[in-house]
């Protein structure tokens, strides 16, 4: 991730911090806001910022596809892991029988 050339101050004085959205209507669009953000033990303020340019229409359905994309995958891998693991156990216990 490059670094931004500006780093604009939040309203509680510290720098903001650069996060990245990951809401359907502005998938993988990065903004600033206060690096309190998160963290329980502090309030953070409520500066927001947009850093990259609003997404295209067409942008946002193709990101939003490809992370359709990338969970469908994921689910997919943890259910053979699963099946795998399943696998092992019922060859594992059919060979105690057998002993
Ligand atoms: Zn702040």
């Amino acid at each position: 991730m490059e670094m931004p050339e500006v780093i604009p101050i939040c309203y509680c004085g510290n720098p903001a911090k650069l996060n990245m959205s990951w809401s359907n209507d502005n998938p993988g669009r990065r903004f600033f806001g206060c690096k309190k953000f998160g963290n329980g033990f502090q309030k953070p303020c409520r500066f927001f910022s947009w850093f990259d340019p609003p997404l295209t229409p067409h942008a946002r359905v193709v990101l939003l596809g490809l992370m359709k994309k990338v969970k469908t995958l994921e689910n997919a891998r943890k259910r053979e892991r699963r099946t795998w693991c399943l696998v092992v156990v019922i060859v594992t216990v059919l060979l105690f029988l057998k002993l």
